[in-house]
């Protein structure tokens, strides 16, 4: 096939061809543990690596080599690497990049569960993390050990919308032999390229954005080729997070539309979030698209657009942002993102309230903070059900 480079169409077709499958349009669903050889020696050289082929669907699965192939091409990266969750893939490229008494200097806000993980290897595995803001290079330098192996990021941080500027993590990185690993889960590869500033692994949780329609659990890896394999072969096939063939079906289907997705979720939250802040009982509206966005210039430099999520706060605390999710009627209560339902929820009592309290104010997730993916609905519908739940409160 005519290698092609625009996003709108790679999407839609790397990594498959039709020809080499019947025919078929649509990317077979190959719903098989294992694959039988047309030989004992042949069994022999495929265990050997001298000969190409499926084996087992743990190692690998035609259906789901063609979505590694799919992600790693969208990313910019030379291979791809699909499992279970975004969790499992968060864990198996953390588990190959560090070892006891290593350090992994991490930015602050991260994921609650990749916050959990990192925990977990400090008590058990002797690896150490800190937290920090990553607002410079000087504080980055200051956190730098001899032992540290990871800088991992997440660029915009969930729920606060904070960006880390990944030209500067990769200047300070680059030089000191760092892998910098960032979680690309809020943009997905149509908003922004990590890989091509320089950062060297891409992890998702394919279940928000990249699948787009809420019905599987998945994650994605791309990167260096040397490094996927390596990975394949270590902390993917010995702890075996692997998706599912009927998942990764399912992720190339819903990953078709990711581009024409992204837009329209793009446009309605940059029409919700100045309706927002234009509303009286909005105190604060935090989304990379409006013009008092304090790092609006790292936004523009590294996202093609804002992206789906605002966060925003509300007068009068907890009780007060309850009362307006329940006030809601076409807008879900619901954690997860991406979908294309708009879902709404509440930081400091779901997805943060892990978090110490007193951590959570350093962060500035308030009890009033309520955070919203917006949908692919019309935006008058989603604007709408948000301000009689305002006026109604
Ligand atoms: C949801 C999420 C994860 C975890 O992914 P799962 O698919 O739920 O395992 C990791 N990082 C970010 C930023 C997420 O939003």
């Amino acid at each position: 096939m005519k290698k092609i480079s625009r996003f709108e169409t790679k999407v839609i077709h790397d990594g498959y061809d039709s020809e080499q499958h019947y025919g078929s349009l649509s990317t077979p669903l190959y719903q098989s543990s294992t694959f039988t050889f047309p030989s004992a020696e042949s069994g022999e050289k495929r265990f050997a690596g001298e000969e190409e082929g499926y084996v087992y669907s743990r190692l690998g699965n035609p259906t789901t080599s063609i979505l590694q192939e799919r992600i790693a091409s969208l990313e910019g990266g030379e291979a791809g690497l699909a499992f279970s969750s975004g969790m499992a893939a968060v864990s198996a490229v953390l588990f190959s990049l560090v070892k006891s008494n290593d350090h992994i200097l991490c930015s602050e806000g991260i994921y609650g569960c990749t916050f959990g993980l990192l925990q977990l290897i400090k008590e058990r595995f002797n690896v150490d993390h800190d937290l920090i803001s990553m607002e410079t290079e000087e504080q980055l330098l200051q956190h730098i050990r001899p032992e540290t192996k990871v800088i991992y990021v997440e660029s915009p941080i969930n729920p606060t919308m904070k960006l880390v500027n990944l030209e500067m993590v990769v200047h300070v990185a680059k030089k000191r032999n760092i892998t910098v690993v960032v979680d690309n889960t809020f943009c997905s590869p149509y908003l922004q390229k990590p890989l091509e500033i320089g950062c060297d692994v891409v992890v998702h949780s394919a279940t928000k954005y990249l699948s787009g329609h809420g019905d599987i659990i998945a994650g994605l890896v791309a990167g260096r080729k040397e490094y996927i394999q390596e990975v394949a072969m270590t902390t993917q096939k010995d702890i075996g997070g692997v998706l599912s063939p009927f998942d990764a079906w399912l992720l190339l289907r819903g990953m078709k539309t990711l581009a024409v997705r992204m837009d329209r979720h793009c446009e309605n939250a940059m029409k919700v979030a100045l309706q927002l802040k234009s509303h009286p009982k909005v105190k604060k509206v935090i989304y990379p698209g409006v013009e008092d966005f304090v790092q609006k210039e790292i936004a523009m430099k590294q996202m093609r657009m804002p992206g789906g999520m605002i966060s925003f706060e509300i007068d009068g605390g907890k009780m007060a942002a309850q009362k307006i999710m329940n006030q809601l009627n076409m807008i879900k209560i619901a954690v997860s993102l991406g979908d294309a339902e708009t879902l709404i929820q509440h930081p400091a009592t779901m997805t943060h309230s892990v978090v110490p309290p007193e951590v959570r104010a350093k962060m500035g997730i308030s009890d009033q903070l309520l955070r919203l993916s917006v949908g692919l609905e019309a935006w008058e519908d989603i604007w709408e059900d948000l301000e009689q739940a305002l006026n109604n409160c």
